[in-house]
């Protein structure tokens, strides 16, 4: 299926104000209803990452869900999620991360990634990089090897996201 980026970016609807006001929230729920382009950005996923013998897929609550369950099954690799505070059932290490007033906590398993394992996180979006920042220090401290980063989507204008990120090969789909 021939595509170009603005095909996906035409499923992807911006929220004003939402979930407070000043932020424009990318809903990525079009795309995802329309099963040819789901499809596509996977296949995109794929692709890229194909080749590059990942161990683990590491999604980031909640939308990186989505896409990383997906990427798991086509890379034929593990799954491990990183969740908010409390929602781990088992022995879970923390870290600290910013939001846009405060903070709060992501956690992994402690036993859900192995040492020297080559591994991918994967999120619907980067922001700020606050987020991934803290999965990939989770990630370290488990002494996994992080691969790479992969978005669907990326708001370069705020360009904070690769810089926090520098250290790490950081790939989107789409760039806002
Ligand atoms: P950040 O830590 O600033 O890079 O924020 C990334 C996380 O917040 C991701 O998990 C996104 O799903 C979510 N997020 C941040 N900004 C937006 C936005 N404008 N639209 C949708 N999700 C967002």
């Amino acid at each position: 299926m021939f595509l170009n980026m603005d095909t996906i970016k035409a499923k992807i609807r911006d929220i004003p104000d939402f979930p407070k006001k000043g932020i424009v929230f990318k809903d990525i729920t079009p795309l995802l209803n329309d099963p040819k382009l789901f499809h596509k950005v996977i296949d995109i996923f794929t692709e890229r990452y194909r080749s590059e013998k990942i161990d683990r897929v590491v999604g980031i609550e909640s939308r990186g869900f989505i896409f990383g369950a997906v990427l798991a099954y086509k890379l034929e690799c593990g799954f491990t999620i990183v969740r908010k505070t409390g929602k781990l059932p088992y022995r879970t290490i923390k870290k600290s991360y910013d939001l846009e007033y405060g903070s709060d906590h992501l956690e992994i398993h402690e036993d859900s990634i192995h040492p020297g394992q080559r591994v991918l996180i994967v999120d619907d979006l980067l922001a700020t990089g606050g987020t991934c920042k803290a999965v990939a220090e989770l990630v370290h401290q488990l002494q996994g090897n992080i691969v790479g980063l992969a978005f669907l989507i990326e708001l370069a204008f705020l360009k904070k996201g690769r810089e926090k990120l520098k250290n790490y090969d950081i790939f989107s789909i789409v760039q806002y």
